[in-house]
C-alpha cells in the first residue's frame, strides 16, 4: 500500500520531533526549512531547560500590577520596542483577559497535562540516539532576594496542588549546591526532576540525522504560500516549486502566523523576543541551570561555556536586536559571578507566544489535512518530544486519553 505523505514546515524542535515520530509510524515524511536545522532558531539558542514543573503561566492576576515597574527597571527582564507597541495592542488586550485566576488555572492545568509527559516522551526518542554528556539530570534552581517577591507563594502553592516536586532552599543550601555564585540571594527553590541540555543544537541535529537515516527527506526552502487542492490536500509553494502532500504540519515557531493567516485562521500569535550570550570556558562555575528571579534571567552551564539567557522583549520579528538588552544580560551575569570578563555570541531569538500561554496543537479549523504545532512560548524545548508524539498520533488517527481540545486553534474563533 502507498504510504501517506506528510510535509512538515519548520525544522525546529517541534518539526524535527513530529517528523521523527511520523517516520517511525511508516509515513513518507518531508521536512522543509528555509535554513539548516538548528542554525539560528529558538530551538538552537534557548536556555536548554527541560522544565516539567513550569506549568504556572505568566498570565496571572498579579502580573499586571508589576508590568509598569518591570518596564522601567534597567536591570529587569521586560522590554518593549515602542515602534511595535501599536501592533501588539490586540495581543495585549487578549493577554489581559487571560489574567484572571480562572484563566490562569486553566492554562496551568493544561500545561501540566503535557509537561508531565514531556520527559518520558524525550526518553523514548533518546533511546535511539546517544545523548551521553548532552543531557544532565541535576535539577534547576530558582533564587531570589526578599525584595519584590510576593508571587513566590502563589506559584509554590499551585505546584503543590498539581503534585510537582519542589524543594525550598535556604541561602546556606543554595551555597552548598552552587558555591561559586555571589551570595546575593535570600531564598530559593530546587526542581529536582528538571534536566538541562548542554548543547540544544547538537541534540536537535542528532534527532534530525536519525530522521534522515530512517528515510526522511529534507528540503532547504522557504514556504511562501499554502493552498488546497480540490480534494483538500495541502499544497505548499516555494519560490521554485509546489509540493502537494496528503497532510501537512505548520511548525514554524514564531513565524507560523504568516501561513496560518492563509488558512483563514485568526490565531493571535506574536513573539516574546529573548537573548543569550556566552562566557566561554566558565561552565565549571555552575553544576546546573540557575535563574535569578528578581532580574528574570538565567545561566546554564553548556558546552559553549556559561550561556546567559533572558529578557522578554515585545518588538515583533523584524526589529533589530537591542544592544541595551545584551548589556543588561552581561551586567546581570557579572552581578552573580564577579570573575566573568568578555562575552561572545550575542543571539536574539523568538519565543512563539499566544496570549493565553497555551500552544496551538491540532488540526486547522477549516482544513482537515492541515495540522499545527507552535506557540509553546518559554517551554517549546521541553515540549518538543511530547508535541511530536501528540501531533503524529493525531495524523495517524490514534485514540488518546488526553483532553486536547484546549490546545485547538478554534479557541480563537
Ligand atoms: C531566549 C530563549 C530561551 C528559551 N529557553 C527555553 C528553555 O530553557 N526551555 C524551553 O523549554 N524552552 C525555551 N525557550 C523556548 C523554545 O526555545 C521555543 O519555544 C522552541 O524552540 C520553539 O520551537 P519551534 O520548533 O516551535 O520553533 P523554532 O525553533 O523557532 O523553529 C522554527 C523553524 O521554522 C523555520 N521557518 C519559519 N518560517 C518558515 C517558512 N515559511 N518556510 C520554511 N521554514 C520556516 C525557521 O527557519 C525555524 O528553523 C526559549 C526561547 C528563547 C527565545
Amino acid at each position: 500500500m502507498k504510504k501517506s505523505s506528510v510535509g512538515i514546515v519548520g525544522a525546529g524542535i517541534q518539526g524535527v520531533c513530529i517528523s521523527l515520530n511520523l517516520i517511525k509510524k511508516g509515513f513518507n515524511v518531508t521536512l522543509i526549512d528555509r535554513d539548516d536545522p538548528g542554525k539560528i532558531s529558538a530551538s538552537y539558542g534557548n536556555a536548554g531547560h527541560f522544565s516539567p514543573y513550569a506549568s504556572v503561566p505568566i498570565n496571572r492576576p498579579d502580573i499586571l500590577v508589576d508590568v509598569p515597574s518591570m518596564l522601567l527597571s534597567s536591570t529587569g527582564p521586560l522590554a518593549l520596542k515602542w515602534n511595535y507597541a501599536p501592533k501588539m495592542i490586540p495581543w495585549f488586550l487578549q493577554f489581559i483577559k487571560n489574567c484572571t485566576k480562572k484563566k490562569m488555572m486553566h492554562t496551568a492545568k493544561y500545561m501540566h497535562q503535557i509537561l508531565d509527559l514531556a520527559l518520558p516522551a524525550y526518553d523514548e526518542l533518546f533511546q535511539d540516539i546517544d545523548v551521553t554528556g548532552l543531557v544532565e539530570s541535576k535539577g534547576i534552581i530558582y533564587f531570589w532576594t526578599d525584595k519584590d517577591l510576593k508571587s513566590r507563594e502563589l506559584e509554590i502553592n499551585i505546584r503543590k496542588e498539581l503534585g510537582v516536586k519542589q524543594q525550598l532552599l535556604t541561602p546556606h543550601e543554595i551555597h552548598d549546591l552552587e558555591p561559586h555564585i555571589n551570595k546575593i540571594y535570600h531564598g530559593g527553590i530546587l526542581y529536582p526532576n528538571a534536566k538541562h541540555a548542554r548543547n540544544p543544537k547538537k541534540i536537535l541535529l542528532k534527532l534530525f540525522d536519525l530522521f534522515l537515516k530512517k528515510g526522511g527527506n529534507f528540503k532547504k526552502q522557504e514556504i511562501k504560500n499554502i493552498n488546497f487542492s480540490s480534494d483538500d490536500k495541502p499544497v505548499l509553494t516555494t519560490e521554485e516549486s509546489s509540493y502537494t502532500f496528503d497532510k501537512a504540519v505548520i511548525a514554524c515557531g514564531a513565524f507560523s502566523k504568516k501561513l496560518t493567516d492563509q488558512a483563514n485562521e485568526k490565531i493571535p500569535l506574536d513573539t516574546e523576543r529573548g537573548y543569550h550570550v556566552h562566557f566561554k570556558g566558565h561552565d565549571h562555575l555552575l553544576s546546573r541551570p540557575v535563574i535569578f528571579l528578581n532580574r528574570g534571567f538565567g545561566i546554564t552551564p553548556m558546552e559553549q561555556g556559561l550561556r546567559v539567557v533572558g529578557t522578554v522583549e515585545f518588538g515583533g520579528l523584524n526589529n533589530p536586536p537591542s544592544n541595551k538588552r545584551i548589556l543588561n544580560l552581561v551586567n546581570n551575569a557579572k552581578y552573580l559571578f564577579s570573575e566573568l570578563s568578555d562575552h561572545h555570541d550575542e543571539w536574539l531569538g523568538f519565543r512563539p507566544t499566544l496570549p493565553d500561554f497555551l500552544p496551538v496543537l491540532g488540526p486547522s479549523k477549516k482544513y482537515k489535512n492541515l495540522f499545527y504545532s507552535f506557540g509553546h512560548h518559554h517551554l517549546g524545548w521541553t515540549l518538543g518530544a511530547i508535541s511530536g508524539k501528540i501531533i503524529s498520533g493525531m495524523i495517524a488517527g490514534e485514540k488518546t486519553n488526553l483532553d486536547l481540545s484546549p490546545y485547538s486553534s478554534q479557541r480563537f474563533s
